[in-house]
């Protein structure tokens, strides 16, 4: 398999050869930084550990050259950061049991440049090979800038390949700025409740983002409770964790809806469900 970048990773926990530890992936998550397939993609993760016929496979990329850094990390160089933050990846492909970790190396301006077709390209390349019934990757009304990029050039690497040989679903998932104000008709909702511990684990090997001060495995195993006791006002909890979807499978099928229309039509969602109790309920 070969990347744009010379410096670009795939690493195999189990150690198979690349072709055919690609080519079991029946899950696949693709984000923008190191850590946040961790944070968002839980639930493909333990779909498939420990599952016959059931495979894993993530994608970061970015390098993690630009991450925040403090503590322990604090004098560590750009190049120091990006080796810290690609061999936590690693850990975390090796305690999830994925069928590979591929590390994609872009610096974030080059996913952020729409003429740049080099992520788009080892995306399809990568897609073709190991062949997903399902991918995850970032929603598109997430407020970090790279994350959308990630997401719209996921949406254009999958349409560029021949309907039939697209995955079956497309999932947005949640990061920077969570799903509960979708509709509930409108949110796909995936029962967490499954292997805490292996959640925690899979959090809290990303010490250098977790030391550097921001407890994101206690904010992200936070929200996950908090969507399962938030998820419905009237009886008990059906679940102890969930994560919201945003389906973005319209958006990969032929012919594929248009991007900006299909997220205004869902925030019209929303602002119809607000306004619509306050008529019911008010004066
Ligand atoms: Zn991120």
């Amino acid at each position: 398999m070969q990347f744009h970048l010379p410096t670009a990773v795939l690493y195999i926990p189990d150690g198979l050869e690349p072709g055919e530890a690609l080519r079991r992936t029946t899950h696949m998550a693709i984000s923008a930084h190191q850590d946040d397939i961790e944070i968002m993609a839980a639930a493909p993760v333990l779909e498939c550990f420990q599952q016959d016929g059931r495979w894993f496979t993530g994608v970061v990329v970015t390098d993690g050259a630009g991450s925040p850094r403090d503590d322990l990390y604090a004098r560590f160089s750009d190049e120091e950061m990006r080796r810290v933050r690609a061999k936590e990846q690693r850990k975390a492909a090796f305690v999830g049991e994925y069928a590979a970790q591929v590390l994609l190396d872009y610096p974030s301006r080059v996913i952020k440049d729409p003429a740049d077709r080099h992520l788009v390209e080892d995306l399809a390349a990568l897609l073709q090979i190991a062949h997903p019934q399902h991918v995850y990757t970032h929603n598109l009304a997430d407020k970090h800038d790279t994350h959308v990029a990630v997401a719209l050039r996921v949406i254009e690497a999958i349409r560029s390949l021949p309907p039939a040989e697209r995955p079956q679903t497309l999932y947005g998932c949640e990061v920077w700025r969570d799903l509960d104000w979708m509709v509930d008709d409108g949110k796909v909702a995936f029962d967490l409740t499954a292997h805490e511990n292996l959640q925690a684990a899979l959090l809290g090997v990303f010490d250098s983002q977790i030391c550097g001060g921001k407890r994101y495995d206690l904010a992200t195993m936070g929200r996950r409770r908090a969507h399962a006791t938030y998820f419905e006002s009237h009886g008990v909890d059906q679940t102890q964790g969930l994560s919201y979807a945003m389906d973005l499978t319209p958006l990969i099928q032929d012919p594929p809806k248009p991007i900006q229309p299909f997220v205004r039509d869902l925030i019209e969602a929303f602002a119809c469900d607000v306004t619509n109790r306050i008529q019911r309920v008010g004066p």
